[in-house]
């Protein structure tokens, strides 16, 4: 089962290297680098790529579709 909404992907600062979980991309990401976190499934997308972009774009735009009018409350990630 899965609780998406209990673990929202978020931008985080990486304290440690790792790679861009998008397939076919592997993409370096550097301790101290944002990149964009998906807690339920630990995947890192870099900024470098653009990924992480884009993840948090395709997150948005399911989110709106999902609920448009409750959103405004849970926008203080930054
Ligand atoms: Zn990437």
């Amino acid at each position: 089962m899965r609780r998406r909404f209990k673990c929202d992907p978020k931008w985080i600062t990486v304290r440690y290297p790792a790679r861009c979980a998008e397939p076919n991309c592997q993409t370096g990401i550097n301790s101290g680098e944002r990149a964009f976190y998906y807690p339920s499934d630990k995947a890192l997308y870099g900024t470098r790529c653009g990924h992480g972009e884009k993840a948090e774009r395709d997150f948005n735009a399911h989110r709106i579709d999902e609920d448009d009018s409750k959103s405004n409350s849970e926008r203080n990630w930054r």
